[in-house]
Parts: C-alpha cells; sequence; structure tokens
C-alpha cells in the first residue's frame, strides 16, 4: 500500500445539520491528514457534471436537487490507502446496511441524503481533485 490522495464532500444534509465537525473529527481520528478545505455550493451544472455517471439513473435529479441545496464542505485527504479507506469509514451508500461505528450508519437520514462522499477510484479521485483544488493547494 502506498500514501494516497482522496476526494470527499461533506453534502448539504450534514453542513445544514450542523454534523460538518463531527464529521471531520471521525475522518481524523481515521487517520487521515486534512490537506485542503473549503465551504462552496454546487451550481446545478457542478452537480450534473459531478454525478455524470449516473445520468441515467431514476435517482439522479433529486440528486442533483439535492447537492445543490445548500453549502457543502470539499476535502483533500491524505492517508495510506486514502480511497478504499474513506469509503470503509463513510460506510455503505444505503444507511440502513451501513456497519455500526461509520460516518453514514451515525449521520446519513436515507440513501439519498447520506451525509458525505468520497471518491471511488484513483481515476475519479484525480479528476474530482482537479474539479475543487488547484494544484497550489495540494503542496
Ligand atoms: P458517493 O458517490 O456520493 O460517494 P456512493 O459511491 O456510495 O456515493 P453512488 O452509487 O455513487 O454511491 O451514488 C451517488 C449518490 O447518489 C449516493 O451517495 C446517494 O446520495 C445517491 N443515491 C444512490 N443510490 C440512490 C437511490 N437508490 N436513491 C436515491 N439516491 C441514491
Ligand atoms: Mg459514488
Amino acid at each position: 500500500m502506498s500514501v494516497e490522495r482522496t476526494f470527499s464532500i461533506i453534502k448539504p444534509d450534514a453542513v445544514a445539520a450542523g454534523h460538518a465537525g463531527e464529521i471531520l473529527a471521525m475522518i481524523e481520528a481515521a487517520g487521515f491528514k486534512i490537506l485542503a478545505v473549503r465551504m462552496t455550493r454546487l451550481s446545478e451544472p457542478q452537480a450534473r457534471g459531478f454525478y455524470a455517471v449516473h445520468a441515467a439513473k431514476p435517482f439522479y435529479a433529486g440528486l442533483v436537487k439535492f447537492m445543490t441545496e445548500g453549502p457543502i464542505i470539499v476535502m483533500a485527504l491524505e492517508r495510506e490507502n486514502a480511497i478504499a479507506g474513506l469509503r470503509e469509514v463513510m460506510g455503505a451508500t444505503n444507511p440502513e446496511i451501513a456497519a455500526e461505528g461509520t460516518i453514514r450508519k451515525r449521520f446519513a437520514t436515507s440513501i439519498e441524503r447520506n451525509c458525505i462522499h468520497g471518491s471511488d477510484a484513483a481515476e475519479t479521485a484525480a479528476v474530482e481533485l482537479g474539479f475543487f483544488f488547484g494544484a497550489a493547494e495540494l503542496l
């Protein structure tokens, strides 16, 4: 294994509910270094582009509406095995089946409103990091 970077979003539901600090604390407790962090809000074209892989899914329109409903926190994270490791700390997409102690088990309220995003592969992590952060922010 090697040190990797991954990209994460604290989604609008968790920011609005005041869970951002606790989610960041869980990420740090799992050994991630926060390389960069910023609060922002997705435009509709940005949300459509970010989740373009799901464009044909029945939940796509609802997902875009959800991801644009309020501010989000975007993060660049670094750790050994960061990509798979963050997905483990996040828990399953559906909080009903997420493992105990995971972020989604604790804070997600539905399969849609599931409080956090994490990149799913090295290629998507690189694209997503580049979408939100400039090279000078990731030194
Ligand atoms: P993310 O990409 O946000 O990290 P994920 O990789 O666990 O989540 P995906 O299958 O990529 O899950 O789905 C992207 C997002 O779309 C989910 O996190 C969730 O917000 C929403 N979503 C996924 N499946 C459904 C569904 N069946 N109904 C409603 N929303 C869904
Ligand atoms: Mg995904």
